[in-house]
């Protein structure tokens, strides 16, 4: 059997202080990878956990990726720091539940910033480094993206042009053996989900083929799968990971 090992890759995550995130960083550090991790803040204990093994192999990078330059300048100290970028994780994300007509403009922006903006950037910046490597980006899609879900207009928008710019970027870096998928999670138990309460929890549960929610792990499985080279042959895909939710 072949067993996933990044040793000597660097993996960028954002994103990564809790929830998914969180869950993919410590994977990625198990198999071995140097990790970047993003977000506005983390907690102690969070970092405590993710360097009580290898402490040199994990690099904090806080910053809000909404500001496109703030993106840029990411990827920038991740060349000046390791001279290379193996793995990229557009993972950090937000969902303002609102019906039609209640939905603000800045609810819209600040999705759109987040959700979609940030992963272009930073595939464009990451793109250059990893032409002279190859590599692999994983960007987290979701199952709203794909089926849409009410009170989710702007969400499931950004989501979509998620899977979008998977396809497209896909095309156009396998030439220069950069892949480029998607994971499609469905009902995950995190602070984001926590936040939509019992009634959408219930409602969702009721979907679920497998009969419960899924865990920040399980994505993180398939995440790992995709960024590792048991994967390599697999470009421009969604991985659904919703315990059936959709089949
Ligand atoms: P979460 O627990 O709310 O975590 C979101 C992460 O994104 C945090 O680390 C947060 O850190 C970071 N983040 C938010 N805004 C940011 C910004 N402007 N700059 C940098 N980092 C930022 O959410 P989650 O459930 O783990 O979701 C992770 C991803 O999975 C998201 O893209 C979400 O849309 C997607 N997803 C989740 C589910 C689910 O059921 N949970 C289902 C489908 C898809 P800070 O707040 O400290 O910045």
């Amino acid at each position: 059997m072949m067993i996933i090992d990044l040793s000597g890759r660097i993996a960028l995550v954002t994103g990564g202080s809790r929830g998914i995130g969180f869950a993919i960083a410590r994977r990625l550090l198990a198999a071995g990878a140097t990790v970047v991790l993003n977000s506005r803040h983390i907690d102690d204990s969070a970092v405590a956990e993710l360097r009580a093994t290898a402490p040199e192999q994990v690099h904090l990078e806080l910053g809000d990726i909404a500001q496109p330059e703030s993106a840029r300048q990411l990827v920038r100290n991740v060349f000046s720091r390791y001279k290379r970028l193996d793995i990229l994780v557009n993972n950090a994300g937000i969902m303002r539940p609102a019906m039609i007509g209640m939905i603000s403009d800045e609810d819209v922006q600040a999705t759109f910033d987040i959700n979609l903006t940030s992963p272009i950037q930073l595939i464009q910046a990451a793109a250059r480094l990893m032409a002279r490597t190859g590599g692999s980006i994983v960007n987290v899609a979701s199952v709203v993206g794909l089926e849409g879900a009410p009170g989710q207009l702007a969400y499931a928008a950004s989501k979509a042009g998620v899977v979008g710019v998977t396809r497209a970027a896909a095309k156009e870096l396998a030439p220069k053996g950069v892949r480029v998928n998607a994971v499609a999670p469905g009902y995950i138990e995190t602070d984001m989900t926590q936040h939509l309460g019992d009634a959408v929890r219930d409602q969702s549960l009721q979907s679920i083929g497998l009969g419960r929610a899924g865990s920040p792990d399980e994505v993180a499985d398939a995440v790992l799968f995709l960024c590792s080279d048991m994967a390599r042959y697999i470009t421009g895909q969604i991985l659904r990971v919703d315990g059936g939710m959709v089949i």
